[in-house]
């Protein structure tokens, strides 16, 4: 039986670079630090061109039907005044913008995997690599050989540390708080939103089972923590006095099931990997969460990474071909989200007035020209048809 090809990470770049090589016809094994595949995240906004790269993998419609379908985004001011609306399906009228809890999107994966496809509670130290192959190296001083690796273990990736050593990725100036309200929440929000104020956001995303993905985000110094019993106030008092039903939210999510993680990106860099080595998702190209892109760039990944090794027989040069491609798509994203980060987290209100009436009064069409690229996704071998095809 031929060596496999590894992953380390079983996030969901690692679990869609799996799902994609097992249809290609790979031998895959996947690597994940984890002890368990939990319930673990909030929700995500997975967008039109995610939408289509799943559909190359035939799990689209398994997606579709476990999510909500946004029909409308909007961006709002603290006090309630619309600055912009976008409907997804005036830009792709085919395809759906959907939005679901993360572990919703994790189950498909690993039904869609198979069992037996992660190894879980494994914890990847390093790699050797060889011409022809690659050892590697687990935290139990287990050693696995295999075909290929690829790093998909997130933003602090080992792999791409031993890989490139460029360094821990750039604190970008703030912290995110992000929570799933318990089922029932009302009245449910008509659609997605972000809210706009100064130095802080806001963001709320209905997603399936009558749950409400709430997210916020401060400016804050990195590493910070928040004192048990006092994260309802503190959230209360930098949003408490926003537009509804920003404050009925967090009161009605328990403290508990609020996570904080502060917010990281990089440059884009030139390189993403040597010989059999290669690195995605995260990994790759760490990006701030503002356009909501992260994840649906990692499922790109997967699938196009997949697309290069079934049509190019030599793993190296299908690898090199995979991050040329991937990483033309993915550097204007990682600099938009910045950029729109670093905007929207303003706090002069002198520059949150001009920037809330410029966004008021960019024309609907600029936006929908943006999204349409944001939108679009290409396989390599276009030719090749969907498998549901
Ligand atoms: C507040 C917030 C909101 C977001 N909202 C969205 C959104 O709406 N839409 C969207 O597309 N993206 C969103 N993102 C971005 C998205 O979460 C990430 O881009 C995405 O999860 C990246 O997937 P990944 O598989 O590359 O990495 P990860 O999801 O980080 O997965 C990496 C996996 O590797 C494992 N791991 C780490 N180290 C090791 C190791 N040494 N050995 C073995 N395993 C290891 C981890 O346990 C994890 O399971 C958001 C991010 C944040 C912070």
């Amino acid at each position: 039986m031929p060596a496999p090809i590894l992953i380390a990470g079983g996030g969901i770049g690692g679990l869609t670079a799996a799902v994609a090589l097992r249809r290609a016809g790979f031998e895959v094994e996947v690597f994940e630090r984890a002890p368990e595949i939990r319930e673990v995240g909030a929700g995500i906004a997975i967008q039109p061109n995610a939408v289509l790269a799943l559909r190359w993998i035939g799990l689209d419609r398994a997606v579709t039907e476990v999510s909500c379908v946004e029909e409308a985004l909007h961006l709002w001011t603290a006090g309630g005044d619309l600055l912009a609306r976008l409907r997804p399906r005036e830009i792709v009228p085919d395809v759906p913008f959907l939005s679901l809890h993360r572990a919703t999107l994790q189950k498909v994966l690993l039904e869609a995997l198979g069992p037996g496809g992660v190894h879980t509670g494994c914890e990847c130290v390093g790699f050797e690599a060889r011409p022809d192959g690659v050892t590697l190296v687990l935290r139990d001083g287990r050693r696995i050989e295999g075909a290929a690796l690829v790093g998909a273990d997130g933003v602090h990736s080992r792999i791409r540390e031993q890989l490139l050593g460029d360094g821990e990725p750039v604190y970008a100036g703030y912290t995110a708080w992000r929570a799933v309200t318990p089922e029932g929440f009302a009245p449910r929000p008509a659609g997605s939103s972000e809210t706009w104020g100064r130095g802080h956001r806001f963001g709320i995303v209905p997603i399936e089972h009558g749950r409400v993905y709430w997210y916020a985000t401060s400016n804050a110094a990195p590493g910070g923590h928040d004192k048990p019993g006092a994260l309802h106030d503190s959230l209360l008092r930098n949003f408490g006095s926003w537009h509804a039903p920003i404050r009925e939210l967090i009161a009605a999510t328990p403290e508990s099931a609020i996570l904080r993680t502060d917010i990281f990106h990089r440059h884009p860099s030139r390189r993403w990997g040597r010989g059999r080595v290669t690195l995605l998702g995260d990994a790759a190209h760490p990006l701030t969460p503002n356009l909501g892109q992260g994840a649906c760039l990692a499922i790109e990944d997967g699938v196009v990474l997949a697309d290069c090794l079934r049509a190019i027989p030599d793993l190296a040069t299908a690898l090199r071909r995979y991050e040329t491609l991937r990483r033309r798509r993915t550097a204007g994203i990682v600099l938009r989200a910045w950029h729109l980060g670093w905007i929207g987290q303003w706090e002069s209100p002198l520059a949150c007035r001009l920037r809330d009436r410029i966004v008021a009064w960019t024309p609907g069409a600029f936006n929908r020209l943006q999204m349409r690229r944001l939108f679009r996704f290409t396989s390599f071998t276009n030719s090749l048809p969907a498998p549901e095809d």
